[in-house]
């Protein structure tokens, strides 16, 4: 999938990141949570958002220990905020750093792998609230803050299963399809803005609690770890995907 710009062969400098704050969500473990380092590592302010307080607390102890720039945690829970938390979100993010310059939704859950024919009706309306249109209404939310930023960064989080439908995927890939889909549309729109691009990243096989829970059986060596699939994520959270918008990446090579 990936064009012109690859942002598989961008090393990032150590400073890469200075001067921006970077929100992401899932930030509380596997590859948010190593993304989340990775930003603070290159100097980003990062925002640690997710529904778990303690785990937040962990990565935001991490970032200070390793001497990255002060962090701050957001809880937010994806599967039960209403508008008065996303509005709470905002306003104090405005209050503490008065713009946004990148946002990373990487917070998601898999549901299950089930035919459509039996698909459970409610699992699917989570699966679909938590990828699909909590990340629609944060990034709705904070499109304010985002816009006072000279070059803001938008950047979904897709897989394979949102590009090619495949058996048994059920919600998790209709809501990446759907994503895919958010992508192309607000970065149309906002193409006369200028500032604010938004791209889809395809982290791809990972070894996180997600891979396991969708291939049990798995022999967890073969998989790679999510500190080294950060490089794509600052490429494109960061300066060197300027004016790059509207599409759609793999962190691996298509296997
Ligand atoms: P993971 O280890 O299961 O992490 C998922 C993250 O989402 C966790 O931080 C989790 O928080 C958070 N989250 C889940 N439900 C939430 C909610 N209701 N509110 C707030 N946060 C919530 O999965 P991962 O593999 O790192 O996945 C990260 C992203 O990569 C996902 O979008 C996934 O679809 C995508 N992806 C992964 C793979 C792969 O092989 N791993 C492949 C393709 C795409 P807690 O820590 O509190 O549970």
């Amino acid at each position: 999938m990936n064009g012109p710009f690859d942002p598989r062969s961008h090393a990032a400098r150590a400073d890469e990141l200075a001067g921006r704050v970077i929100a992401i969500t899932g930030a509380s473990s596997g590859i948010g949570r190593a993304v989340a380092l990775a930003c603070a590592q290159h100097a980003a302010e990062v925002v640690l958002i997710g529904r778990n307080t303690q785990k937040l607390e962990a990565v935001h102890a991490e970032i200070a220990a390793r001497g990255g720039p002060e962090a701050s945690i957001a809880v937010l829970d994806l599967e039960k905020a209403l508008a008065r938390d996303y509005d709470g979100l905002a306003e104090a993010l405005l209050a503490r750093y008065g713009r946004l310059d990148g946002l990373l939704h990487n917070a998601g859950v898999l549901g299950t792998l089930t035919p459509i024919e039996h698909y459970d009706v409610p699992t699917w309306c989570r699966v679909l609230h938590v990828n699909l249109t909590a990340a629609f209404a944060l990034t709705q939310v904070l499109l304010p803050l985002l816009k006072v930023s000279r070059d803001a960064s938008v950047l979904f989080t897709t897989s394979n299963v949102g590009r090619r439908g495949r058996a048994y995927w059920g919600a998790y890939a209709v809501s990446k399809f759907g994503i895919e889909g958010l992508t192309q549309t607000l970065a149309a729109e906002l193409e006369t803005v200028g500032t604010v691009r938004v791209n889809a990243l395809n982290p791809g096989r990972a070894r996180t609690r997600m891979r396991r829970q969708a291939f049990p059986a798995e022999e967890l060596d073969s998989l790679p770890l999510p500190e080294t699939l950060t490089s794509p994520y600052l490429a494109l959270l960061g300066p060197a995907a300027r004016g790059v918008t509207g599409m759609s990446f793999d962190c691996q090579p298509s296997r």
